[in-house]
């Protein structure tokens, strides 16, 4: 079920001079600052590099490539990480003419090597041609089997942006940041020991109009720096990017067109249906052991009493088999990302044993027990039921087959939507909490429980993606019409 890999994301800032090598960008950055910075989820700090070529440009034209697929190769790195460096680089090219082949050998245009004292950072585009294929051109230095998809997709997509020729955004030829130019002077030289200069030469000087391409200025852009607001005088939304913006697609597309259908497009490594914009994927298949999946940043145990589920290895795939235990019994949560404000999609697999019974909750921080939102109970009896705000929606499923859960979380509308195997079970008011009307309208994790002793069940290809359904207003609480048993309101685990 599952043949393919995960992805993930992004990076940081600032420029070094031309002709810049890698041990003086070594000098540049505190490393040790910005690994313990990423693990804060902080945006570290991204070096662009510019080979031979001084006049560093923000999407410069000639830095351009002038082909399509890009031949890249790893220097290091587990199996868990490169292949979330694949899935997140591909993100590129859903929106452009512009492939990324994964190779052993050489030749290659990029090289990455993952040099934990070496920060993240990218030669430029074109430049990336006068490397020597001994050295790599892009380093990610806070990435481990420990990051969180979020951190992956941001970073990755960032470090491959500099790759295909992007650079960063707030030196946009037309940014109008109203700098504090003290305090960013301040700020830089104790975050990252940088002299006037190089704030002035990273962070104010803009790229020249008439040497570049550009869009209007995006401070959506994932290839833009995070910026305290206490660096900006008047408003200021503090930028921490963690996605392609709107404008960042658009503009790809414009550089790299794509085809009409004809150009070979980028295989998923993850398994999401191709029509998603999936935001995180998880199909177990990027983990070589157990030790690997325990210490996931996208699954975290309920409690350190409490187990994470058996990963197991068929020759068809990996799937998490969640099994009744009395010594440690699985209670686990998978972690996306906190999902709020827009349309998302979470899918998965979902198979329940003959006989057995299965048990998921929403979680609406990250951080369990915070505010549970609704619970949804899968019987040994082949009865199900849907409880939350002290109501219920009953279902029937079906056993020994893989079915197709999905969750639409609607925060335009306040809506989320429950269905199985494309049948619409009920959607409630994504506020509700499992016991009251009003609570936070967001999501934080999906927790999965052994919740009696016939609890047996296996999980596959999460699918997290925005879009969902955009118009609820004929589900609203649809088939929650009945109150439940008042006894059977409690939320379960306790
Ligand atoms: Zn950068």
């Amino acid at each position: 079920m599952k043949n393919k890999d995960a992805g993930f994301l992004f990076v940081l800032l600032i420029i070094t001079n031309w002709c810049c090598t890698k041990n003086q960008a070594d000098e540049l950055i505190t490393t040790d600052d910005l690994i313990e910075k990423a693990l804060d989820d902080e945006p570290g700090i991204c070096t662009e590099l510019f080979a031979k070529d001084h006049s560093r440009a923000f999407g410069q034209k000639n830095l351009f490539w002038a082909k399509h697929q890009l031949r890249v190769r790893f220097m290091g790195g587990s199996t868990y990480v490169q292949n979330k460096v694949k899935y997140f680089a591909s993100q590129w090219s859903q929106y452009a003419n512009i492939t990324f082949q994964f190779v052993d050998s050489e030749p290659s245009d990029i090289r990455i090597s993952f040099n934990s004292k070496d920060g993240s950072w990218s030669y430029i585009g074109a430049t990336n041609a006068y490397i020597a294929s001994d050295r790599a051109t892009m380093n990610f230095g806070w990435f481990s089997d420990q990051t969180s998809d979020t951190e992956f997709r941001r970073t990755t997509l960032h470090e491959f942006g500099h790759a295909v020729g992007l650079s960063h955004e707030h030196q946009h030829p037309e940014a109008s940041i109203n700098w504090n130019r003290e305090a960013v002077y301040t700020y830089y030289q104790n975050t990252q020991d940088w002299s006037r200069g190089e704030v002035d030469r990273n962070i104010f000087q803009k790229y020249s109009i008439s040497s570049t391409n550009y869009s209007d200025y995006d401070p959506q852009s994932v290839m833009h720096y995070y910026i305290p607001k206490s660096l900006v005088i008047g408003s200021w939304a503090p930028t921490s990017n963690t996605n392609l913006s709107a404008i960042d697609k658009q503009f790809i597309g414009k550089i790299y067109p794509l085809g009409n259908g004809t150009e070979p497009t980028e295989s998923k490594l993850c398994n999401c249906p191709e029509d998603l914009s999936v935001i995180a994927c998880e199909d177990y298949e990027s983990y070589e052991s157990q030790a690997g999946f325990n210490v996931s940043k996208n699954w975290k145990s309920w409690s350190s009493s409490a187990s994470l589920g058996e990963l197991q290895n068929y020759s068809w795939g990996k799937v998490l088999k969640i099994a009744h235990s009395p010594t440690a019994n699985p209670d686990l949560l998978y972690l996306p990302g906190v999902l709020e404000s827009g349309n998302y999609s979470i899918r998965w697999k979902m198979y329940v044993g003959e006989g057995s019974s299965a048990y998921f909750n929403i979680q609406k921080y990250e951080k369990p027990g915070q505010e549970y939102g609704a619970q949804f109970f899968f019987d040994n009896n082949k009865e199900g039921k849907v409880q939350a705000n002290n109501r219920q929606a009953n279902f029937t499923y079906s056993q020994d087959k893989w079915l197709n859960i999905q969750l639409d979380l609607n925060f335009v509308q306040d809506m989320i939507s429950f269905s199985v195997d494309g049948q619409n079970i009920a959607s409630w008011p994504a506020k509700w909490t499992a016991t009251s009307g009003s609570g936070i309208s967001q999501f934080g994790a999906i927790n999965f429980f052994a919740i009696d002793e016939q609890s047996k069940f296996w999980l596959d290809d999460f699918c997290v993606s925005t879009g969902g359904f955009q118009n609820l207003t004929s589900f609203a609480t649809s088939h929650f019409d009945q109150s439940a048993p008042s006894s059977n309101h409690s939320i379960v685990k306790q």
